[in-house]
């Protein structure tokens, strides 16, 4: 079983002819509402990949259709607690140019208590996987607790903020970093070559599995001298949203099956290549039928 301690936000879009100025009230040409935060996706695409996924998370009472959903993809879903606190949302502008402004509200991701990992905990056992992404709080505690309890964690340090520095990376088993994380996490520039961004990784994480994505470059695997890289598939993207929570969720299921490093990878770049041809981040998500026929 895999545990996604996860981040749950509500993405509301709202097209606009211009981003608002200051002072003004402007109205909005059409609304819509989705699933979104990297939590919540990872989990999507791990149930659509036909992986065991369990997630841990946070979610306003008045939004249960949010966990409805997950749990009709096939995520298991107990362990969202529904709280009378604001769910975690993004209010998104996007304009006639394309251009975006987002305001971001933590909101209930930020709610975990001691008491709420008691729970989780309780449910886990010795060599389940534990995966993260950097949208909640009690981070550090839950990988604590996570190597207490003999879980193997899987890290996503998105978004990346300096309060991923001081956490215990050295336990990480396996690490998921796109290009910017990487340069972040290995002290380099984001222009420094793929070799010299898994050299600086290997330094900061000596005894773990790297996953390096490069967008439409491709993705590197490391573990100690062993490196693997993965070609990502020639197509033209629509909407890169959200490529690195369907590499994740896939890579992983593909993991949990028992496949081995290549077979991962490139099931996981196959998932990624099908959903950056589609709008949206939750809803290009694909299914496990659509891959195997691209596989093919
Ligand atoms: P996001 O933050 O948008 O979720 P990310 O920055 O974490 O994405 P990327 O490195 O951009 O993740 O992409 C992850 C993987 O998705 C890549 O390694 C690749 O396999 C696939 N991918 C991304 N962009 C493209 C593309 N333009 N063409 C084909 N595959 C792509």
């Amino acid at each position: 079983m895999l545990h996604n301690f996860g981040s749950i936000n509500l993405d509301h879009f709202y097209r606009v002819p211009h981003l608002v100025r200051p002072g003004e009230t402007l109205a909005s040409r059409d609304y819509r509402v989705g699933l979104g935060g990297k939590g919540a996706n990872q989990s999507l695409a791990m149930a659509r990949a036909g992986g065991r996924v369990r997630h841990w998370g946070r979610l306003g009472r008045q939004d249960a259709w949010a966990r409805d959903l997950l749990a009709r993809a096939g995520v298991e879903v107990e362990a969202i607690a529904l709280v009378d606190e604001p769910s975690g949302h993004a209010i998104i502008q996007v304009d006639d140019r394309g251009e975006n402004a987002i305001i971001l509200f933590s909101g209930a991701n930020h709610g975990t208590t001691e008491q709420d990992l008691d729970t989780h905990f309780a449910a886990a056992s010795p060599g389940d996987w534990l995966l993260a992404q950097n949208e909640c709080n009690a981070l550090p505690r839950v990988m604590e607790r996570a190597v207490e309890a003999g879980l193997n964690i899987a890290f996503n340090p998105a978004p990346m903020s300096d309060a991923v520095l001081g956490l215990p990376l050295a336990h990480c088993r396996l690490l998921f970093v796109n290009r910017g994380e990487a340069a972040w996490l290995a002290g380099l520039d984001e222009a420094a070559a793929p070799e010299a961004l898994l050299d600086g990784l290997a330094r900061r994480l000596p005894g773990g599995e790297t996953v390096l994505t490069l967008g439409g470059d491709g993705a590197w695997y490391q573990c100690g001298d062993q490196r693997h890289f993965q070609p990502a598939l020639p197509v033209t993207p629509r909407d890169t949203t959200g490529a690195g929570d369907t590499f994740i969720g896939y890579y992983l299921a593909a993991l949990q099956q028992g496949r081995s490093v290549t077979d991962c990878l490139q099931r996981a770049a196959t998932a990624a290549a099908l959903g950056v041809q589609v709008a949206g981040a939750a809803e290009s998500i694909p299914e496990a039928t659509a891959v195997e026929r691209a596989l093919r």
